[in-house]
């Protein structure tokens, strides 16, 4: 057990005060990751800052005609809103295929954009990890790495970021809105999550002392109507992505693809995006063809990683076919919200 300090902020000042005042402090949300790594000694927070008090719940239109999602709205309260159902139902689907029903319950907006990676070895704390001791080496790199990253990965770090959530914003083009001691910024949601580089401990752009309050929705645009979150996972459900696939098009009256938007999840350390894949999309007749050169783009530089039955080759396949897959299910519209992760016969959910 290791002591820590706990205090409840009742406003954004209080809380950046307390977590000035202690150090190495954070934030505590809906605690679903951050209690798990704290009883598994992965992390030791000198204090646990409670938020859940903040008035960063709330869920409303911009004036802009998009989405203000507040950082402290539970993902399943998200999920099952309704202007997210009618208006960006891919994140919805992304929202409802991940974790389990009491956590998302319980998990905040927030704190599922700042969850850290499953990697067992993160997670076990008797072997080296860059991304939790920094300079102590990575256990994945050829070693077993059947979940590992085979996009953007280092030599550092080859992790991968667990969420559903992000794929499906990354996809939207969303902004993390988030304020601190010294004010207030927007950040893009690409610009949010990094690569590992050579600071694999760094998940993310926010500076100490920051708080996310909100995540951002442009307009929808006509993406609404043609989309869909493909997850291919271990067991059809409660298991993380081996990779996952947002996509959503819009038609013009022509039948041809007049935008595109494609993010891929548990296959790099942040949600995958790359616009040229996107480009190579608009103005075609959507159809396998232009799919597989889509994912081609998208999945340029991929690399495997791992040895044996650990090796991960094996998701450069699966993610080229759940690209071309999710861009189909797009094209034929949207699932609808009684079934947000349906999918053809043989493909699980
Ligand atoms: Fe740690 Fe990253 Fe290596 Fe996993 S892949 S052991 S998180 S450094």
């Amino acid at each position: 057990m290791n002591p820590f300090h706990y205090e409840s902020a009742d406003t954004l000042a209080s809380a950046f005060a307390a977590l000035q005042q202690h150090p190495a402090a954070q934030p505590l949300a809906g605690g679903t990751n951050l209690l798990d790594l704290m009883k598994e000694n992965v992390v030791r927070p000198g204090a646990l800052v409670d938020i859940n008090r903040l008035a960063l719940s709330t869920i409303e239109p911009t004036p802009q005609g998009g989405l203000r999602l507040g950082a402290l709205a539970r993902n399943a309260a998200t999920a099952y809103h309704p202007l997210v159902r009618a208006h960006y139902p891919m994140l919805s689907a992304a929202i409802l295929s991940g974790a389990s029903p009491q956590i998302r319950n319980m998990a905040s907006n927030g704190g599922n954009l700042m969850q850290r990676t499953r990697c067992v070895y993160f997670y076990d704390t008797a072997t080296p990890c860059n991304k939790r001791e920094p300079g102590t080496g990575c256990s994945a790199v050829g070693s077993l790495a059947r979940q590992h990253a085979i996009l953007g990965a280092s030599t550092h770090c080859i992790a991968v970021h667990p969420s559903d959530m992000c794929v499906a914003l990354a996809a939207l083009e969303a902004t993390v809105h988030v304020e601190g001691p010294l004010g207030a910024r927007a950040i893009a949601l690409a610009d949010f999550h990094r690569l590992p580089g050579e600071q694999p401990d760094q998940d993310t752009t926010l500076q100490p002392g920051e708080i996310i309050v909100a995540i951002e929705l442009p307009p929808p645009g006509g993406l609404a109507a043609h989309s869909a979150y493909l997850k291919l996972r271990e067991r059809t459900s409660y298991a993380f992505a081996l990779a996952s696939v947002a996509a959503a098009l819009e038609v013009n009256s022509e039948g041809r693809i007049a935008r595109a938007r494609i993010a891929l999840g548990g296959v790099a350390h942040k949600p995958w995006r790359r616009l040229e894949a996107e480009d190579v999309l608009t103005g075609q007749k959507p159809g396998n063809t232009a799919f597989e050169r889509a994912a081609s783009v998208l999945l340029e530089g991929a690399q495997p990683q791992g040895v044996g039955l650990g090796h991960n080759g094996f998701k450069i396949p699966l993610a080229r076919r759940a690209i071309v897959r999710a861009l189909g299910l797009a094209t034929a519209g949207t699932p609808g919200p009684e079934r947000p992760n349906a999918t053809t016969p043989g493909i699980p959910a």
